[in-house]
């Protein structure tokens, strides 16, 4: 529990965000949109948050003068990616309210704590292994093969993970990634993936986001599909059911994502969860009447959480820095009045002036009042985009 419990704040007040990325930017958005000011602290003199926001610290995660400033500047801070170290929370919150918790991120920041919370909780997770030592290596269970070998900290968008065939295969594995701290997990035959974004606040009460059906396509999140229909009803209450007590379990303020596996027999699996809204809730932003930034100012203003609606079925295309490459190299501006042409198309730019293969850039809601209609429209902006079809 922070020193400092979180009260309603009015609108007025100084909302801050450790991070400044495209998340804290449309966190920012979002505050500012309700009256709030914003502080950002992020070492890049043109982070995406940054750069919209009423005070931008550009200092690094752990600099005590930078954090002391964003304390001073601000009335509750949140944190916007799950990499900033655990100990700066926990430095803040010794000033001022903080949301997510330091001890909750830490969960989230490492997988093995992270599976260890899934068990607590009884949520099904893939079957795993911690891999600290050689002994701990050489003593893997045959049964994990084939596998995947993830670093336990600082991964994402697929980064820092070995798919490994064979136990064999596993000492070079383990030697490619550094011999740092991994979990080894069962690779499992998925039929999909999908995410649930869950609001808690510091009260405990707790709202949901409809669940969002996930694709990945080289480990990044390529689309995400939500409306009636997009997976088994029982199954997508099983995976808020899963979601919530999650949450709970971590006694968890503000925006948390969940991420789950569903396998070829139709099982619900946990694979992780994010500290933070997510890529997969971004169709919230026009396809719900609250989003999950929203959300996330509301668990951290201690405003009144109510049960968001959706209103419109969505799909979200990612934008990823590919598209600014004509046939892979040649620089473009994607042809973005032809995909705005599109009925119920949502162009967000995060502001990054640099492309690169893989970078995040934006994204594109599509709202339709039919599933069918947004995937049709979808699958027309995805076409002249040069996004595979999916
Ligand atoms: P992000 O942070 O972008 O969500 P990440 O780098 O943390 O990604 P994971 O979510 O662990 O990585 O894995 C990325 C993707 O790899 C998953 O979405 C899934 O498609 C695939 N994957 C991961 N673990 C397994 C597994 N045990 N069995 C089968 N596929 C898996
Ligand atoms: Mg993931």
């Amino acid at each position: 529990m922070s020193a400092h419990p979180i009260r309603p704040l009015p609108p007025g007040s100084t909302l801050g965000v450790l991070g400044g990325g495209q998340l804290g930017r449309m966190f920012a958005h979002a505050a500012q949109a309700m009256g709030y000011f914003t502080a950002v602290l992020d070492p890049d003199p043109e982070s995406p948050a940054g750069l919209i926001s009423h005070h931008h610290i550009p200092t690094g995660y752990e600099d005590p003068d930078g954090l002391a400033r964003l304390a001073g500047l601000s009335d509750a801070i949140t944190t916007e990616f799950e990499n900033v170290p655990a100990v700066s929370l926990a430095a803040l919150a010794g000033q001022c309210p903080v949301a997510p918790a330091a001890r909750a991120v830490a969960v989230a920041q490492d997988r093995a704590q992270e599976k260890a919370h899934f068990v607590r909780c009884g949520v099904p997770c893939a079957p795993y292994a911690v891999i600290e030592t050689a002994e701990q290596r050489a003593a893997v269970s045959a049964d994990l093969l084939p596998g995947i070998l993830k670093t336990a900290r600082l991964g994402y968008d697929g980064k820092g993970q070995v798919r490994v065939p064979t136990a064999a295969a596993l000492a070079t594995a383990w030697a490619s990634v550094g011999s740092v701290p991994c979990v080894l997990e069962k690779m499992l035959p998925l039929q999909l993936e999908c995410s649930v974004i869950v609001a808690r606040g510091a009260d405990g009460a707790t709202v949901h986001l409809p669940v969002q059906r996930n694709l990945h396509r080289d480990g990044i999140l390529a689309v995400t599909e939500v409306y009636e229909g997009n997976l088994p009803p029982a199954l997508a209450q099983q995976a808020v059911d899963a979601a919530i007590s999650i949450a709970q379990g971590l006694d968890y303020v503000g925006v948390l994502c969940v991420e789950f596996f569903v396998l070829q027999d139709g099982s619900l699996v946990v694979n992780e969860i994010a500290p933070r809204p997510h890529n997969s809730g971004h169709y919230s932003q026009n396809a719900c009447d609250v989003s999950q930034f929203e959300l996330q100012v509301r668990t951290l203003a201690g405003l009144p959480l109510v049960q968001p609606r959706q209103h419109s079925a969505a799909v979200m295309l990612n934008l990823l820095g590919d598209l600014w490459f004509a046939h892979g190299e040649t620089a473009q501006t994607p042809p973005w009045a032809a995909v705005l042409r599109l009925p119920g198309t949502h162009l967000h730019l995060y502001g990054k002036t640099l492309a690169k293969h893989g970078r995040k850039m934006g994204h594109l809601n599509i709202t339709a009042p039919t599933a069918e209609a947004a995937r049709a429209t979808a699958l027309q902006a995805a076409a002249i985009l040069g996004i595979a079809p999916f």
